[in-house]
C-alpha cells in the first residue's frame, strides 16, 4: 500500500520544484509543525475499559489557524493523518482561506460502537486535545464517519472545560448550535461547481455525460443527488461493501436513459434501510474496483486514499476525474492518467467547499452573526470558481497537470507567508 505521507511530500517537491522554492523553506513546508499522539480510555456499555489511540497532525499555520477535520476509522494511522493535514494546507492556500492545515483521526471502527460510546469517544479526543485545539489554534470539523452530532458533543466537551460557550472551535455543527446553512453539503455542492466548470472546458454535453461515482458517505450522496437533478446520468455508485452498475442489456453506452441513470433518491432511501447500496433493484453488482474501470465520462473518487494507482491507472476509461475524496490518485498514477489524456481535478481544490463553508461558520462564530443558506452557498460558489479558473490558467499556460497547477498556486502562497514571517 502506498504510504500517503510520501504521495504528499512527492507532490509538495513537484510544485517546489517548477516554483523554484527556496529549498530553507521547503524544508519547513515538508513537515508538520505538530504531532499529537493520545490515547484515550473509555468504560464500554460492557463494562470493560477500551483504549482507542488518537492523533492530531499540527501541518502548516502560516497562514492562520490550523483547521481540519477528524476521522473515526479503523485503518486510521499516522502516515495518513500527516498527509491528510498537508493535503488541507494546500486546500486552504489554493482557494485563498486565512487557514492553515491539519488533521485528526482515532483508530476505531465506529460501526461497533453504541451512540453512547461514540460521544464518550468524542468527548475523549477533546479531553486529550484540550491544551493544543481551540478557535485560534487549531479548528476540528467532520471528516471521514464523523457527523454533526460528534461535532456538537466536541464543541459542548470543549466549552464546558472553558466554562462558556466555544462555538468557533469546531465547525460541521448542526445549525441549532451555530452550523452553517449549507455546510452539510457544501463538499458536493463546490464539487459540482468545479466539475461544471471543467465540462464546460472539455465541452462535454451534461445530458449525455456518464457518470460513476465511488463512495457513498456524505460527499458521495450529496454528489449524486445533485448531479442527478442537473441531468447527468449516474450509472454506478458504491460503498464500503460494494457496488453497484445499473443493468442493461446494451450496456451503460449508446441508450437514452430514463430518469438519468440510477434513481438517487430510492438508493439513497435504499441504502438507509439495508445500510449499503449493493442489492438495490435493476442493479448488478460490481467491486470498487470494477467500478474505477467502467466506461464513463465522469469518474469521483468519494472514498478513500490510495484507489487509483500505478496498478489499474492504465485502465481508467473516465475523460474527467473529480477528486472528492482526499488523495484517492498516487503520483505514481497521476503520470498514467496524464499520459492518457485524463484531466483530474485535484482533491485540494474538487472537495474545497467543505472548508470553504466551515471557514464562513467559523466567521459566523466569531461574530455571532448568522447569514442564509443562499449567501453561504453563493459566497462558495463565487470562491471556488475564482480558484478554478486560476489553476485552469495556470494548467495552460504552463503545459501542466491541474493538480501541479494547484498545488503551485496553493505552495507559493504558504512559502511567500513563511517568507514574510521567517524573513527568510
Ligand atoms: N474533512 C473535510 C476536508 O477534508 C472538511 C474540513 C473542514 O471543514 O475543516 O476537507
Amino acid at each position: 500500500m502506498p504510504n500517503p505521507f510520501t504521495n504528499a511530500t512527492k507532490q509538495l517537491e513537484n510544485a517546489a520544484e517548477l516554483l523554484n522554492l527556496n529549498k530553507n523553506i521547503l524544508e519547513i513546508l515538508k513537515n508538520p509543525k505538530g504531532i499529537l499522539e493520545v490515547s484515550i480510555p473509555i468504560k464500554m456499555d460492557s463494562g470493560k475499559t477500551k483504549v482507542f489511540k488518537g492523533y492530531r497532525s499540527q501541518y502548516n499555520d502560516a497562514l492562520g489557524p490550523f483547521k481540519g477535520g477528524i476521522r473515526f476509522h479503523p485503518k486510521v494511522n499516522l502516515s495518513e493523518v500527516k498527509a491528510l493535514s498537508a493535503w488541507m494546507t494546500w486546500k486552504c492556500a489554493v482557494v485563498g482561506l486565512p487557514l492553515g492545515g491539519g488533521k485528526g483521526g482515532v483508530v476505531v471502527d465506529p460501526k461497533k460502537l453504541s451512540a453512547k460510546e461514540i460521544e464518550k469517544l468524542s468527548r475523549g479526543y477533546v479531553q486529550a486535545m484540550k491544551d493544543f485545539i481551540g478557535p485560534e489554534k487549531d479548528i476540528l470539523a467532520p471528516d471521514v464517519y464523523t457527523n454533526p452530532q460528534i461535532m456538537a458533543w466536541m464543541m459542548d466537551e470543549f466549552s464546558r472545560i472553558k466554562g462558556y460557550n466555544v462555538p468557533g472551535f469546531v465547525t460541521g455543527k448542526p445549525i441549532e448550535v451555530g452550523g452553517a446553512r449549507g455546510r452539510k453539503f457544501s463538499t458536493a455542492q463546490g464539487g459540482i461547481y468545479v466539475l461544471e466548470k471543467a465540462v464546460k472546458r472539455l465541452k462535454m454535453n451534461s445530458e449525455k455525460t456518464i457518470v460513476a461515482i465511488q463512495g457513498f458517505g456524505n460527499a458521495g450522496s450529496f454528489v449524486a443527488k445533485i448531479l442527478s437533478a442537473l441531468g447527468y446520468n449516474i450509472v454506478a455508485v458504491s460503498d464500503s461493501r460494494g457496488g453497484v452498475v445499473i443493468d442493461q442489456e446494451s450496456g451503460i453506452r449508446n441508450q437514452k436513459f430514463k430518469n438519468n441513470g440510477l434513481n438517487i433518491k430510492n438508493i439513497i432511501k435504499f441504502k438507509k434501510e439495508t445500510g449499503s447500496v449493493v442489492g438495490f433493484p435493476n442493479t448488478k453488482t460490481i467491486t470498487n474496483e470494477q467500478l474505477l474501470k467502467l466506461d464513463v465520462d465522469i469518474l469521483i473518487p468519494a472514498a478513500l486514499e490510495n484507489v487509483i494507482t500505478e496498478k489499474n491507472a492504465s485502465r481508467i476509461k473516465a475523460k474527467l476525474i473529480i477528486e472528492l475524496a482526499n488523495g484517492p490518485i498516487t503520483p505514481e498514477a497521476d503520470i498514467i492518467l496524464e499520459k492518457k489524456g485524463i484531466i483530474v481535478v485535484p482533491d485540494i481544490l474538487a472537495n474545497a467547499g467543505g472548508v470553504i463553508v466551515s471557514y464562513f461558520e467559523w466567521v459566523q462564530n466569531l461574530q455571532n452573526y448568522y447569514w442564509t443558506e443562499k449567501e453561504n452557498i453563493s459566497k462558495l460558489k463565487t470562491i471556488i470558481e475564482k480558484s478554478f479558473d486560476k489553476v485552469w490558467a495556470k494548467k495552460e499556460c504552463s503545459n501542466i497537470s491541474m493538480r501541479l497547477a494547484a498545488y503551485m498556486v496553493a505552495v507559493e502562497r504558504v512559502a511567500k507567508a513563511e517568507e514574510l514571517r521567517r524573513g527568510l
